[in-house]
């Protein structure tokens, strides 16, 4: 049975560093929608052109969008295995679609990643993004000093757009109204589990590690119930 996990969380919570320790851990594929974007922004393709206002101002892109480019990313051959969404779904309207989509596949496991909102301001205003290699850092270096260059590529680091202060509070309060109740569906789903996001990254990773090993036996417990009947 695939492995198919939904990180959820407001923006900064770490789901992007989580969904890549996931993919490596479960050896799965990774699809950021936010990366998808920012790729298609950077490469000015037509995608890039109808999202580029949505995104710079800190709003969401249209559900029918996303739910384009999702279902032609869901397709592809490298996520049979599984994947670990970072970044969609973000509307109760995506998160439907999604769960059609996975009708003949497996359920996924929606997983909350809470970080309070003090925390993700802070993060959010150090955080800086790799020119070179697209790696993002949390903007201080080990001793605690703002740093300039990315420590794998040497690459200058610069601010995402959207990490300005006030793009930022647009998106919690966008997070607040379309996300919220995303959570309130996802806590019907037999695999929904919730972490704390605010601990030291590895400890995310294992807290992530125990809830999906308990959700997966959850899922094929449910799975082997249904056909029982
Ligand atoms: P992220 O990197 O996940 O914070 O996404 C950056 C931006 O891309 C968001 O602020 C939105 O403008 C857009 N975006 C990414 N994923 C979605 C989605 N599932 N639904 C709507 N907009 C999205």
């Amino acid at each position: 049975m695939s492995l198919n996990i939904v990180l959820i969380g407001p923006p900064g919570a770490g789901k992007g560093t989580q969904a890549d320790q996931l993919r490596r851990i479960y050896g799965i594929s990774k699809v950021s929608t936010g990366e998808m974007l920012r790729d298609a922004v950077n490469a000015r393709t037509p995608l890039g052109a109808r999202v580029a206002e949505a995104m710079a101002s800190g709003r969401l892109v249209g559900d029918a969008v996303m739910i384009e480019v999702v279902r032609e990313r869901l397709s592809r051959p490298d996520v049979a295995a599984g994947y670990v969404l970072d970044g969609f779904p973000r509307t109760v309207e995506q998160a439907r679609v999604l769960d059609e989509m996975m009708m003949r596949r497996a359920p996924v496991i929606p997983i909350v990643l809470r970080v309070s909102e003090g925390e993700v301001m802070r993060r959010l205003l150090q955080r800086r993004l790799c020119v070179g290699c697209g790696l993002t850092w949390g903007g201080l270096d080990p001793g605690g000093t703002v740093q300039q260059r990315c420590a794998r590529c040497g690459g200058a680091l610069v601010r995402r757009p959207d990490d300005d202060a006030d793009v930022v509070r647009n998106r919690l309060r966008v997070f607040e109204e379309a996300t919220v109740p995303l959570i309130e569906y996802y806590r019907g789903h037999v695999a929904f589990a919730s972490v704390d996001g605010s601990q030291p990254p590895s400890r995310v990773t294992e807290a992530l590690r125990a809830a999906i090993d308990k959700a997966r036996g959850m899922v094929r417990h449910a799975a082997s119930q249904q056909a029982a009947r």
